[in-house]
């Protein structure tokens, strides 16, 4: 028997409690892991609450990201007592996910826990850092250096936000962030941020061409903000997109990329291919520090989940979110 966050659906509405389940309910795959941690995505917070229809199939377990140690492995890569990290491929959508104490999934999506980083640390990363190493790394495949100018990173606050900053800051960018939280600014300049700016100044709609600004952008939030950071994008500048924290529209035009040559790089974070995945967890463990884990997360427990999700969505966390199913 085991502990688990169980999302049910009945007349079309969803509700999420604190369940005690079977090891013989568990869905099929290859490998048996006893969760330690997990953490709180904007995906998870969505699916919890119910607020968007991320839950494929009911009842469900959520969670699309955990740390544990193997327990049984019919797979060739992974042996009892190996310790495993998952970020999404649809777990905690179509197949029962993190927030749980135990997992069966399949080894393909699996990869073994990164050289010099914790467990309990590769969650306070979780999918939102790895998604913030992505937009990274795409940025530097597309030729952004720290000498290139401004990195603007929106929806500063959020998980993959902090993390965006932090990282850029170690790699010697100059980072402005935008934010709905100016109260938070000492924490945002304590992870990197040079300049602080209202998101409001991007969030409504503006002109398809304005003065240009940045170098490079990783956009969390879309709609009008996405579109003004791409109209303000500098001439050959790069944006990345990889969230809907403000809308799913994109309200551009072609000008700032038929008039300035700016790329628009998409980040999913997903599907990804496993070496994409590598590359990414390794950059992460070269790059941060033991104390940026303290400062970009708070620890919760299994009964807190779904109050959490609540303050989540209503953008009342500051960073990432960590599940301790065991520590
Ligand atoms: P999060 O921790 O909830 O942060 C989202 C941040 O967006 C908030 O902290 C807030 O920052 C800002 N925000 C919230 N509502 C907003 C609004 N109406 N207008 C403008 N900004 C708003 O979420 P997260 O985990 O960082 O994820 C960020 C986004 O990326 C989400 O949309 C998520 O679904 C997406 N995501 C996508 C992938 C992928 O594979 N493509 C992976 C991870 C995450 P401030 O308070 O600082 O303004």
């Amino acid at each position: 028997m085991f502990k688990a966050i169980l999302i049910t659906q009945e007349d079309k509405k969803s509700a999420a409690s604190v369940a005690t389940l079977h090891d013989y309910q568990l869905p099929e795959g290859d490998v048996l892991i006893e969760v330690h941690y997990s953490t709180l995505n904007y995906k998870d917070g969505l699916a919890i609450t119910g607020k968007a229809p991320v839950v494929r199939s009911f009842p469900m377990v959520p969670g699309i990201d955990l740390v544990g140690k193997v327990l049984q492995s019919d797979s060739e890569r992974f042996s009892p007592g190996n310790f495993v990290v998952l970020n999404g491929f649809g777990v905690g959508e179509v197949h029962w996910g993190g927030l749980a104490e135990k997992a069966r999934l399949k080894s393909e999506w699996l990869i073994p826990l990164p050289k010099g980083i914790e467990p309990k640390q590769s969650m306070a990363i979780g999918t939102a850092g790895y998604t913030a190493m992505l937009s990274i790394l795409a940025l530097e495949k597309q030729g952004v250096t720290p000498d290139s100018g401004d990195i603007l990173v929106t929806g500063a606050n959020g998980g993959v936000g902090s993390f965006a900053i932090r990282l850029l800051n170690r790699l010697g960018y100059h980072v402005v962030a935008s934010t709905g939280r100016m109260e938070e600014s000492d924490y945002l300049k304590s992870l990197g941020a040079r300049d602080i700016i209202d998101r409001n100044t991007l969030s409504e709609p503006g002109k398809p061409l304005q003065k240009e600004h940045w170098a490079g952008v990783i956009d969390c939030v879309g709609s009008h903000t996405l579109a003004n950071a791409c109209a303000s994008t500098k001439y050959g500048g790069v944006v990345t997109a990889c969230g809907l924290a403000q809308g799913m529209d994109f309200p551009v035009s072609v000008a700032p990329f038929i008039l300035r040559g700016i790329k628009l790089i998409g980040i999913d974070s997903v599907m990804r291919p496993l070496a994409d995945r590598i590359e990414a967890w390794q950059r992460l463990s070269e790059l941060l520090q033991p104390e940026d884990y303290d400062s970009i997360s708070e620890e919760i427990g299994l009964e807190d989940v779904v109050d959490t999700a609540h303050k989540l969505l209503d953008g009342k966390v500051r960073g990432r979110v960590i599940v301790t199913l065991k520590s």
